[in-house]
């Protein structure tokens, strides 16, 4: 049985205050999960303070994004290295915001990718198809150049994938719990043609409009191994709730 892996995606919310508060609570309503892997993954300006309150704790830190380079002129970036040292073990790539807002392609993502792995830092590759692409019959054949582009040259090692449609994250649409295990059987599939056996290790999650209400049922999926949550991770009674989520059977 895999270890499931549930990840926080504050995305561009909470103070260094509000980062504490909500760590301070979090804590302890589950500090008795051990059988998953919990990740927090607050701004960079609340990493370090992130990192001190969970010391201890069974909660890891990510962080929402780095640049490809180690260090140099690249004002307003962050390096993989920096995350790291700041307490990092985790990072998010190829979100649909940064491949949308900031125009990161798959060749861009398969930088990156490649550039925090080089530190260590374990990835949550994010994938996805938009509304239209899904309408116009696309949405496998863009899932599979994601991944075939975003991984290249990549291990399987340490590597976490991220099934969002786009046309579910922040909008309350959810896919039901067909779909998404539909779309991971895809995925791991892909995955296979690439790694072979060790796809079967590979974490699959979903994220897009994960609530405490749509959380039992959207993990039974076979290869649901987990949940990437924006909106409903930003209160901690919320995010509690969605990881002791109750497996329908
Ligand atoms: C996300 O941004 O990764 C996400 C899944 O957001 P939300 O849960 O708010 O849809």
């Amino acid at each position: 049985m895999m270890r499931y892996f549930i990840a926080a995606n504050w995305k561009m919310n909470k103070t260094v205050n509000e980062t504490k508060d909500f760590i301070e609570s979090f804590i302890p309503m589950v500090k008795d999960v051990t059988d998953i892997d919990l990740v927090i993954a607050p701004p960079f300006t609340s990493l370090d303070a992130a990192s001190r309150a969970l010391k201890g704790s069974n909660i890891e830190l990510a962080a929402q994004n780095t640049f490809w380079e180690e260090k140099g002129a690249y004002t307003g970036e962050i390096s993989p290295l920096m995350v790291v040292d700041a307490g990092c073990r985790h990072v998010i790539i190829g979100h649909s915001e940064r491949r949308q807002y900031f125009s990161e392609d798959d060749v861009i993502v398969n930088r990156k990718i490649k550039a925090a792995k080089r530190t260590g830092l374990g990835i949550i590759f994010c994938i996805g198809e938009s509304l239209e692409e899904r309408e116009a019959g696309k949405a496998f054949d863009v899932i599979k150049r994601q991944i075939e582009m975003g991984l290249a040259e990549v291990s399987a090692d340490n590597l976490v994938v991220a099934y969002e449609p786009i046309w579910a994250i922040g909008t309350g649409k959810t896919a039901t719990s067909d779909q998404a295990q539909w779309a991971h059987a895809f995925i791991r599939n892909i995955l296979g043609n690439l790694y072979g056996n060790k796809a079967e290790s590979i974490r699959i999650i979903y994220g897009g409009s994960v609530t405490p209400d749509n959380v039992d049922s959207l993990m039974a999926g076979r290869d649901v191994n987990g949940a990437l949550v924006g909106g409903a991770s930003l209160k901690s009674e919320s995010f509690a709730r969605i990881v002791r989520f109750k497996k329908e059977t």
